[in-house]
Formats: C-alpha cells, sequence, structure tokens
C-alpha cells in the first residue's frame, strides 16, 4: 500500500479546520486510495481545543487516516509536510487598519514560509485560505526561496464554486453544465467573477443570459459579498464552504482539470494577462501532472479589462504595503 501523505493544516482549531479535517481524514483531499497523515499547528491557546478535534477524528475510525500530530511550533508541523492548509491568520478586528492586518499576518505567514522552506518535502504544495490569502501567500512564498514558487497558491475556488452556483440558478441547470467561469484578481470585494467565455452546455453563457445588467449588478455583487450575506443569516462565516472549496482545489490540482474547461485558484503571475509577474493573483487555470498552469491567450474585453485591473492595482497595493513593512 502507498505511505501516507503528510498534511499540515494550520489554524486547525477554527471553525474551517473544523469542517476540513474530516473530510481530509475521509480521503476527499487526495481520493480514496491514499492514506493521510494530520500535522495540525494552532497557537498555544488554541492547543487544547485541536486536541479535542483530533479525539473526535480518532473516533471516526477513518480508515485512511494514519496519525494526527499537534504542534504550536511551525517549523515542527511544516516538517516533512507534503501538503499544507494554511488555514489560520488574523482576522480584521473593529477599528483594525489595513496596515496592522497586514502586520499581524505577516508575523504568522513569514514565519510559516521559512518552516515550509527549511523542512517542507520536496514535492510541498501550499494553499493559502486565512485572508488576505492572496498576499499571506506571497508573504509565505517570498520567505521559502528553495521552494519553486509556484507551490505557493490562494485560494479563490470558494469564489468559483459560487460562481458557478448562482449561474447554475440563474440558468435553471446543474452547475456540471457550466464551464470556463473564472474568477480574476484578488479574493476581496474587487474580485472579478468573469463569465466572458463561460459556456452552458456549449453556448456562451453571456449570450444565453443576455442581461448585461443582472450580470454586472446582481450576479458580480453577489459572488464577491456571499461572505457577508452568509454571516448575515447564520451569525457565523462560511466555514463548510470554504472547507469544501479547499478540498477541491488541492484535488483538482493533484488529479487535473478535465478536457475542455478551467477552474480558478490565485497562483504566481508571469505577467499573463498584464498582472504584474510576482504578484499571487486568481487566473483561470487547467491543472495536469501536479502543476496548476494559467489559461493563455484569451481575448480579454473591455469590461473584463477595466475590472480585472481594478483587482490587480488592489494586490499591488497590499504587496507595496507588505514591501513598506518589511515583510517580503
Ligand atoms: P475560520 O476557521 O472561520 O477562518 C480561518 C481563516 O480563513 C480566516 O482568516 C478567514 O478569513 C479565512 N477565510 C477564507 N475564506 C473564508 C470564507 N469563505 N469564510 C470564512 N473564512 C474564510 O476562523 P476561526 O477564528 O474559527 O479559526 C481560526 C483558527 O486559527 C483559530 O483556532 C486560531 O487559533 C488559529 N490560528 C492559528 C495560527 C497558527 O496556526 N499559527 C495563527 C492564527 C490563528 P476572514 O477572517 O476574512 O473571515
Amino acid at each position: 500500500t502507498q505511505a501516507p501523505v503528510n498534511v499540515t493544516v494550520t489554524g486547525a482549531a477554527g471553525q474551517i479546520g473544523y469542517a476540513l479535517l474530516f473530510r481530509i481524514a475521509s480521503g476527499q483531499l487526495l481520493g480514496a486510495d491514499t492514506p493521510v497523515k494530520l500535522r495540525l499547528l494552532e497557537i498555544p491557546q488554541a492547543v487544547k481545543a485541536a486536541e479535542g478535534t483530533a479525539m473526535e477524528l480518532d473516533d471516526g475510525a477513518f480508515p485512511l487516516l494514519a496519525g494526527i500530530d499537534i504542534f504550536d511550533d511551525p517549523k515542527q508541523a511544516f516538517s516533512g509536510a507534503n501538503i499544507a492548509l494554511l488555514v489560520g491568520a488574523r482576522p480584521r478586528s473593529k477599528g483594525m487598519e489595513r496596515g496592522d492586518l497586514l502586520e499581524a499576518n505577516g508575523g504568522i505567514f513569514k514565519p510559516q514560509g521559512e518552516a515550509i522552506n527549511a523542512g517542507a518535502a520536496d514535492d510541498i504544495k501550499v494553499l493559502v485560505v486565512g485572508n488576505p490569502a492572496n498576499t499571506n501567500a506571497l508573504i509565505a512564498q517570498s520567505h521559502a526561496p528553495d521552494v519553486p514558487a509556484e507551490r505557493f497558491t490562494a485560494m479563490t475556488r470558494l469564489d468559483h464554486n459560487r460562481a458557478l452556483a448562482q449561474l447554475a440558478k440563474k440558468l435553471g441547470v446543474a452547475v456540471t453544465d457550466l464551464k470556463k467561469v473564472a474568477i480574476w484578481g484578488n479574493h476581496s470585494a474587487t474580485q472579478y467573477p468573469s463569465v466572458q467565455h463561460a459556456e452552458v452546455n456549449g453556448k456562451n453563457v453571456a449570450e444565453t443570459i443576455n442581461d448585461q445588467a443582472w450580470l454586472a449588478d446582481t450576479f458580480i455583487p453577489t459572488v464577491a459579498k456571499r461572505g457577508a450575506a452568509i454571516i448575515e443569516a447564520r451569525g457565523l462565516s462560511s466555514a463548510a464552504s470554504a472547507a469544501s472549496a479547499a478540498i477541491d482545489h488541492v484535488y483538482t490540482w493533484v488529479n487535473g482539470t478535465p478536457e475542455g474547461d478551467w477552474t480558478s485558484a490565485g497562483v504566481v503571475s508571469d505577467g499573463s494577462y498584464g498582472v504584474p509577474e510576482g504578484l499571487i493573483s486568481s487566473f483561470p487555470v487547467t491543472a495536469k501532472d501536479g502543476k496548476y498552469e494559467i489559461v493563455q491567450g484569451l481575448e480579454i474585453d473591455e469590461f473584463s479589462r477595466q475590472r480585472i485591473d481594478a483587482s490587480v492595482a488592489e494586490l499591488a497595493e497590499e504587496r507595496d504595503a507588505v514591501r513598506k513593512l518589511g515583510l517580503i
């Protein structure tokens, strides 16, 4: 049988962690033939809660779960990691300035990047979920000079899935009838969920909906502000859907995208589509042989150009701010 894959999860005692860990243990992250060892990282005051989650994982008697270790030291937690899911982050509290938020997260993602650089396995793949995800990923990546930059990614799969769900409802079709939806830019309110190239059963989505006002004024803000709508309804932030998207992101990364379709992920820009090289921005991507690649050669219409540029400008500002703070 296959050797277990080491999966490190940070913020393991949090809401997303609670939903995520059980799905990893059940085999949904890497497939039903791959045993996993969980390495959980928490801050010292949350280690006890992580131990409680680990007790419940034991009680699941998951056939694929080959072990659980809990750490409060990133060096140990990332040692030998094949997959790292960086979920724990410092949330924005009331009255907190963006600079303070970025600085607090720099204090988390810089040592984690260093620990990944020092001790992760050669095939390490990193997904950053904790917000501001794109810039946190950039911070970690910049402190891991020995790891190929493309191994650091940020999650926009939840935005992608939200876009699929909204379009499927509007069109009265199944999500599986839709292809080539894309999220561009930052995982923030400026993100651009694009249907420019999207297809429903082979036909162009924008032409089929034939309502530019709905696309611009309802669809885009509904996707971009879905997190706030869920907090409003549930009294808690979205967690299970975020965990589900994290599972999808890694599963696709490892197993590939289907022929004729793509997905969305925050990946290091190579300068494609005018996104400055080095920024971790969401693009339409395909996955093959364990690598995400930016879909090349798409025509970008005027509306899309403006939306992409606005979100990418925000990413560049965040990068400049963390650079000024000495975090990258
Ligand atoms: P959650 O598990 O709900 O969220 C964790 C992170 O994911 C937050 O940064 C959150 O951003 C982000 N996120 C990304 N997408 C979504 C989404 N769609 N919905 C909700 N959140 C999203 O937070 P908890 O407070 O429950 O748990 C965080 C845990 O992380 C705590 O146990 C804490 O101790 C731990 N932690 C661990 C660290 C470490 O291991 N070194 C460092 C810091 C914290 P947003 O805030 O914008 O919602």
